[in-house]
C-alpha cells in the first residue's frame, strides 16, 4: 500500500529519469482509470516530461503545461520498463510509449480498480478538488499537531486521514506512535503540548528513516513490491523496538494495528477485534 515515503521514492526516481523524454503515445486501458476528458490523454503525445512531484500519496507528472495526477490507492504500482510490456495486460491502468521501447506503466492488483489518474491542464492542478482537500505534508517538515489533531477520534484515524494530514497510512501510522510512545486510540484532543510535539518529531524521524532506507534500497525499474523497514507494523508477538516488549496487535478486517502495551497503552493489551468478533 503505497504511502508518503513509497510515492516520494517514486517521484525522486521518475523526476531522476523523465524529464526530456517524449512521449510517443499514451493509453489508459482500465475501466474508469481515467477520471477527466478534456485535456484528452493524447493531448501528451509529443510533448516531453518536465519533472515529477509528489503530494500527500499522489504523484504529479509534469509535461510543461500538461499535468497527469495519479492516485494509485491501495493497489497500484508505477513502474518505468526499458522494455515495452503486453498490450494484453489485464493489471494495466495507463501506459505511456517513450523512445527506445521505453515504457511508463501503472498496473494495479487485485479485483478493485480503484486507482485513477487525470490529465490537467499545469494551472488547474492547485485548483484539483484531490489536491484541495489535503491537509499540510507529514514529511519532511510536520506541522505542530495540537491544534492539527484537536478532533475526539482516536490518533489512528486522525493521522491517516488525509484532509487532516496528508501522506500517512497504515503502515508507518504504527511505526510513528510506537516511537512517540502513544496510544493509537488516545484522541486527538486529548493532546497535550508535549505529546503533541513528541508526536511531530517522530513523524518526521521515522518517515525520515524510511525515506533513507528506500534511498538506498529503490532503483528504477521501480519494484512491484517494495521493502518495508518495518519494526512494530505487522510485527506482533515479536519485541518492541523501543523496550523489548512483546508487541500485540488488534486485527480488523482488512488490516492488523500493531502496538506496545508497555510504551503505548499502559500495560494494557487491547482487545483483539477479529477475535472478539469470532467468539460472539
Ligand atoms: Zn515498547
Amino acid at each position: 500500500m503505497p504511502e508518503l515515503p513509497e510515492m516520494e521514492i517514486v517521484a525522486r526516481r521518475l523526476d531522476a529519469a523523465l524529464p526530456g523524454q517524449v512521449v510517443e503515445s499514451a493509453l489508459a486501458p482500465g475501466i474508469n482509470a481515467l477520471k477527466t476528458f478534456d485535456p484528452p490523454l493524447h493531448a501528451l503525445e509529443g510533448r516531453a516530461f518536465t519533472g515529477v512531484k509528489r503530494r500527500g500519496k499522489l504523484l504529479v507528472l509534469e509535461l510543461g503545461e500538461l499535468v497527469v495526477l495519479v492516485h494509485l490507492m491501495s493497489a497500484g504500482r508505477m513502474q518505468l520498463n526499458p522494455k515495452r510490456g503486453s498490450l494484453r495486460d489485464k493489471a494495466a491502468r495507463l501506459m505511456i510509449r517513450l523512445p527506445e521501447d521505453h515504457e511508463l506503466r501503472v498496473r494495479e492488483f487485485g479485483s478493485k480498480q480503484a486507482m485513477w489518474l487525470k490529465v490537467l491542464r499545469a494551472e488547474e492542478l492547485d485548483g484539483d478538488p484531490a489536491l484541495e482537500a489535503l491537509g499540510p505534508e507529514a514529511w519532511p517538515d510536520p506541522p505542530p499537531l495540537q491544534e492539527l489533531l484537536r478532533a475526539p477520534r482516536p490518533l489512528h484515524s486522525l493521522l491517516r486521514d488525509q484532509q487532516v494530514i496528508a501522506g500517512i497510512g497504515r503502515t508507518w501510522v504504527d511505526e510513528i506512535l510506537n516511537v512517540a510512545r502513544l496510544s493509537p486510540f488516545k484522541r486527538g484532543d486529548d493532546l497535550d503540548e508535549e505529546e503533541a510535539e513528541r508526536l511531530r518529531a517522530a513523524m518526521a524521524s521515522e518517515l525520515g528513516r524510511v525515506m533513507d532506507a528506500y534511498e538506498e534500497q529503490v532503483q528504477l525499474p521501480l519494484p512491484e513490491k517494495f521493502p518495508k523497514p518495518t519494526r512494530v507494523h505487522a510485527h506482533q508477538g515479536e519485541p518492541c523496538p523501543q523496550c523489548g516488549t512483546t508487541l500485540e496487535a488488534v486485527f480488523y478486517e482488512d488490516y492488523v494495528m500493531s502496538y506496545c502495551p508497555q510504551d503505548q497503552t499502559e500495560g494494557r493489551v487491547l482487545k483483539d477485534r477479529r477475535l472478539s468478533r469470532l467468539l460472539k
